[in-house]
C-alpha cells in the first residue's frame, strides 16, 4: 500500500535560490533584479497562478514561506488576504529566515539559532493561528547538528530529508540521510522525507528535469493526499512529502499546475 502524502510550496523567489544566493560555491551572483524587498516578474504571476490553482481543488496543502518575504508589502497582504479565503486548509510552515543553505557551510549554531528565531517571531506576527511548528531547510541543506536546535525551538516536524543518494552530500560531513533522520527521531522531532522512486528525487526541480520529470508524473497521480496533517501527524501513519515552488505556477504562461490525482 502507498503512503499518504502530503502536499506544500515553497515559497522561494529567484534571488533565493542557491545560484543567486545563500550558498559557497553554487551562488554566483546576485539576481539581477534582486532589490532586496522586490518580487520578480514570475513570483508575482506565480501568486496569481497558486490563487487560481487553490480556487480549482479542495487540497489542504501547507506554504513553507521563507521569512524575508514579508520585507515586501504586496506579498504580505496578497498571503494575508490568501491565508483568510481559504483558512481551514492552508497551514505556514517554516522556511528559514533567507534562504542559506546552512549545511553547505562550516557549523554554524549560534548563526542558525539566531536565524530560527527571528524567521519565528516574523512569521508568528503574519501568519498567527495558521502557523505550524513544522520546518523545511532552505534548498534542503539539513545536518544532523541542526537538529536539537531545532527541538530546542519549539519544532515537532521537520520535512527536510530528500533520501535519495544523489543528495546525501547535503547532509554535511557525515554524508548520510539515516543519521539525520536518526537524529530527528532522538530530539522528539517527526521527521516527513520527501517521497523517492527508486531513490531517485520525483519533487521540487526533479518536476522539471527530463526523465525524473516523466518518473515524479507518474508517482505524484499515484499518490493520495492526506485530508489534515495536523490530524495525520495524531496517528502513526507513514506519510510522506511532495512539494512544489510557487515560482513553477509561473511556468507555461502560467498555466503549469502540480501532477496530482
Ligand atoms: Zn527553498
Amino acid at each position: 500500500m502507498s503512503d499518504s502524502t502530503w502536499i506544500s510550496i515553497d515559497f522561494d523567489d529567484l534571488r533565493h535560490l542557491p545560484k543567486h544566493s545563500g550558498h559557497p560555491t553554487r551562488s554566483k551572483k546576485p539576481h539581477k533584479t534582486s532589490v532586496e524587498k522586490e518580487l520578480s516578474g514570475d513570483f508575482q504571476r506565480g501568486m496569481v497562478a497558486l490563487e487560481r490553482w487553490l480556487n480549482s481543488n479542495d487540497y489542504p496543502v501547507t506554504f513553507f514561506i521563507i521569512a524575508d518575504l514579508f520585507e515586501n508589502s504586496t506579498f504580505t497582504t496578497w498571503l494575508q488576504a490568501i491565508i483568510s479565503q481559504f483558512s481551514q486548509r492552508i497551514t505556514i510552515g517554516n522556511h528559514g529566515l533567507s534562504h542559506r543553505s546552512w549545511s553547505a557551510w562550516p557549523e554554524d549554531i549560534a548563526g542558525f539559532e539566531q536565524a530560527l528565531i527571528e524567521s519565528n517571531r516574523i512569521l508568528q506576527q503574519y501568519c498567527g493561528p495558521n502557523l505550524r511548528p513544522w520546518f523545511r531547510a532552505p534548498a534542503g541543506y539539513i545536518a544532523p547538528w541542526m537538529v536539537p536546535i531545532l527541538a530546542k525551538n519549539g519544532f515537532e516536524v521537520d520535512s527536510s530529508v530528500n533520501p535519495s543518494w544523489l543528495l546525501k552530500r547535503k547532509t554535511g560531513k557525515d554524508k548520510s540521510w539515516s543519521k539525520v533522520i536518526d537524529c530527528m527521531k532522538q530530539n522528539g522531532i517527526r521527521e516527513i522525507a520527501w517521497k523517492t522512486k527508486w531513490s531517485l528525487p520525483i519533487n521540487g526541480p526533479a518536476l522539471h528535469i527530463p526523465i525524473l520529470k516523466t518518473i515524479a508524473k507518474r508517482e505524484w497521480k499515484n499518490s493520495p493526499v492526506v485530508d489534515c496533517l495536523d490530524d495525520c501527524l495524531k496517528s502513526n501513519k507513514q506519510i510522506t512529502a511532495l512539494y512544489w515552488h510557487l515560482l513553477d505556477h509561473s511556468r507555461n504562461e502560467a498555466t503549469w499546475s502540480p501532477p496530482l490525482q
